[in-house]
């Protein structure tokens, strides 16, 4: 469903940042993508969700060919992809519920609809006590479950989560991790980037790791591979 051929991104004053990515991540896969700082990770979701273009190469995402998305379709192709990121991005001054609702009335979803699957998803992550708290009531790690909550109110085919354990300590990290996987369970695809070496190794999930803009491994059940 996810397919980059020959996929190059260089940046301005020459900085290659990825270079002949050849990648196919099939419905319903779990990816941990790793590799040290600076390796190109960003870059390869940032090309996902067309907050930069490709310099070379050709991205599918199901049938078509995303790298030739026209501007006008650029939020469409955004809203089929749930995103979750380390420090939350959530809205301070909304509460949980609002927090999980308001991504459904930015694609203009029906109110019914809204008051029907917001208390669903909430269940979902195990957060149906919390609706009415606002951010800073909750711990980091229920902020990262109404973050995961907000990016699958759409029913996206793909999650993708950058770092989401990065501000979590391991007991809670371990948390999002079991929401993560129930999640995957249902059919959605889970691209992770990370640095946590424990979560990858205990996982046994498809691991992809990129060095210097290229893949240099790439493991059905992989393992980290660092030491940090
Ligand atoms: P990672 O997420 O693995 O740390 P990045 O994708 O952020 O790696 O970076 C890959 C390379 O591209 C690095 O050399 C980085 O400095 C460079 N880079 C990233 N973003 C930009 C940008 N907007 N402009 C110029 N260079 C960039
Ligand atoms: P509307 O669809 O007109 O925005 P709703 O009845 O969906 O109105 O919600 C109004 C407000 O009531 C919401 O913004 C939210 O704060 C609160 N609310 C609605 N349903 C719930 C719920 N299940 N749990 C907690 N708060 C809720």
């Amino acid at each position: 469903m996810i397919e980059f051929q020959n996929v190059g991104k260089t940046y301005r004053h020459d900085v290659v940042a990825l270079k002949d990515i050849n990648i196919k991540i099939d419905k319903g896969e779990f990816v941990f993508l790793v590799g040290p700082s600076g390796a190109g990770k960003s870059t390869f979701i940032k090309l996902l969700l067309h907050e930069e273009q490709a310099t070379s190469g050709k991205i599918m995402m199901n049938e078509d060919d995303i790298t030739k998305v026209s501007n006008r379709n650029i939020p469409l192709l955004r809203r089929s992809i749930g995103v979750i990121f380390q420090d939350f991005r959530l809205l301070p001054n909304k509460t949980v519920y609002e927090n999980v609702a308001f991504a459904m009335e930015i694609v203009e979803a029906k109110s019914r609809e809204i008051r029907r699957q917001v208390p669903m998803v909430l269940g979902l992550v195990g957060l149906s006590d919390k609706a009415k708290k606002y951010p800073n009531e909750l711990s980091g790690g229920e902020m990262q479950r109404v973050s995961i909550a907000r990016s699958i109110i759409n029913n996206p085919s793909i999650v993708i989560a950058d770092e989401p354990t990065g501000n979590l300590d391991p007991d809670t990290a371990w948390e999002i991790m079991r929401v993560l996987r129930h999640i995957n369970q249902r059919g959605t695809t889970i691209i992770m980037a990370t640095h946590a070496k424990d979560i990858v190794d205990v996982m046994e999930q498809r691991v992809i790791a990129i060095e210097k803009g290229t893949v240099i491994r790439d493991d059905k059940k992989g393992v980290y591979g660092y030491e940090d």
